[in-house]
């Protein structure tokens, strides 16, 4: 970056600044993840200069044709990908999706069912104080507080008093498999929609690491950047049927001008995930986070669900008299970066939570493996069941940067 370098010190100080953060710490947010240089050189293309508002052949500017062919592109390789019937790669965001999605479907007042927020859902299936939540009347299905598992039956019979015109499959915070045949046979029995969030699991699903929803859904959402390891985008996958409507609510419903450069990166990402390599890829998140998670249990951590089929791993911090602020704050003072959050039926609020959600994606774009997870889980006791002395942490934090230093962010797939 020798011209920004020149240009603007500090921006580009900044940047290195964020570069080091990310290359120097154990990066453990289950939301994130590495993206290659290929897909950063498409994001930071001359793309990000054009407008091209509407469709590959029906645009509404001149100048529009490598536009076509790239998002073109993105659109066949997504739909491949997927075996998906129809795709629009437009959303800017997952939030953006899922809000395309439901306008796409429903009229403002319908009913929606999703997972409670406290139970891991996303605001934007339904929580007061988003769009979501606004716009329709939101019931919200729990898990169960013995295992913290989904029980169908119970859903099953809250759809039957509810009769929600679509249900949201799909969290931000459940370690395990989604039964998306399970929900389908819900939704046929009452008449729903049904919605697949596949945000954190889509790269899991594109590797097989997970089963596809495509054969249950009426329409998939799903950001780029999580285990899917795209840029920071969302896109959507629906059947034939409903493709104009998500269409015309994507644009000109509900956005202007899509983000060229991204839709550029997503076709790179999208190539990427469809290399076999990618499911190996996918295959090891899985074994590390099981890894993790018992390495951690057998540590005496409080694992939810006790383990995990995808790529999250839930302590209850709350157990060992921490709260989930606390441990958040603690493991980045020693360069393990991971986020608080509510646990099922938490007595805390969400700014301090009783939880802490660990995610593998990351340290295994960086080729870690099973072994690693061990040092990882050690680290992780250490800090959390050793010393809050600051002198401590900084130790750790040295001994985590150089066990990083062995693992560069980037592998070549
Ligand atoms: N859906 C789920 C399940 C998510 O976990 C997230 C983000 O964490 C989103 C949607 C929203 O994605 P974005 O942050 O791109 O709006």
């Amino acid at each position: 970056m020798k011209t920004l370098e020149q240009l603007d010190p500090e921006t580009s100080q900044i940047i290195a600044d964020e570069n080091d953060r990310e290359t120097e710490r154990l990066q453990l947010i289950a939301s994130e993840n590495y993206t290659s240089p290929a897909v950063l050189e498409a994001q930071g293309s001359v793309f990000t200069n054009k407008y091209a508002e509407g469709y590959p052949g029906a645009r509404y500017y001149q100048g529009c044709g490598p536009s076509d062919r790239i998002e073109q592109l993105a659109l066949d390789r997504v739909k491949t990908l997927f075996g998906a019937e129809h795709a629009n790669v437009q959303p800017h965001s997952g939030s953006s999706a899922n809000m395309a999605a439901y306008l796409a479907l429903l009229q403002p007042g319908d009913t929606i069912l999703g997972m409670d927020l406290a139970a891991g859902g996303h605001l934007t299936h339904g929580a007061r104080f988003n769009f979501s939540g606004k716009i329709f009347k939101s019931f919200f299905y729990k898990v169960q507080p013995e295992n913290q598992r989904i029980d169908y039956n119970l859903l099953a019979e809250q759809a039957r008093k509810i009769r929600p015109r679509l249900i949201i499959a799909g969290a931000s915070a459940y370690p395990r498999t989604l039964d998306f045949a399970a929900f389908r046979a819900i939704c046929d029995e009452v008449g729903a929609y049904l919605m697949v969030d596949m945000a954190h699991i889509a790269g899991l699903i594109a590797g097989g690491a997970h089963p596809s929803p495509i054969p249950y859904a009426d329409v998939v959402t799903s950001t780029t950047h999580k285990t899917l390891r795209g840029p920071r985008s969302g896109f959507i996958l629906c059947r034939k049927e409903y493709a104009k409507a998500i269409d015309a609510m994507i644009f000109p419903g509900l956005q202007g001008g899509p983000l060229m450069h991204i839709i550029a990166a997503k076709a790179v990402a999208f190539k990427e995930a469809m290399d076999p390599a990618f499911s190996t890829y996918a295959r090891q998140i899985v074994a590390n986070a099981r890894t993790l998670a018992q390495i951690l249990q057998d540590q005496g951590f409080k694992i939810l669900t006790d383990g995990t089929d995808n790529h999250i791993v839930l302590i209850d911090i709350g157990s060992m008299g921490l709260t989930g602020a606390e441990a958040a704050e603690r493991l980045e003072a020693a360069g393990i970066v991971a986020n608080k959050n509510g646990i099922p039926n938490d007595p805390r609020g969400p700014r301090v939570t009783s939880g802490i959600r660990l995610g593998t994606a990351a340290v295994t774009t960086r080729g870690m493996k099973e072994n690693e997870m061990g040092v990882i889980a050690k680290f992780i006791g250490r800090v959390l069941r050793g010393s809050c002395d600051p002198a401590e942490l900084d130790n750790t934090r040295r001994a985590v940067a150089e066990f990083c230093k062995g693992f560069p962010v980037f592998q070549e797939l």
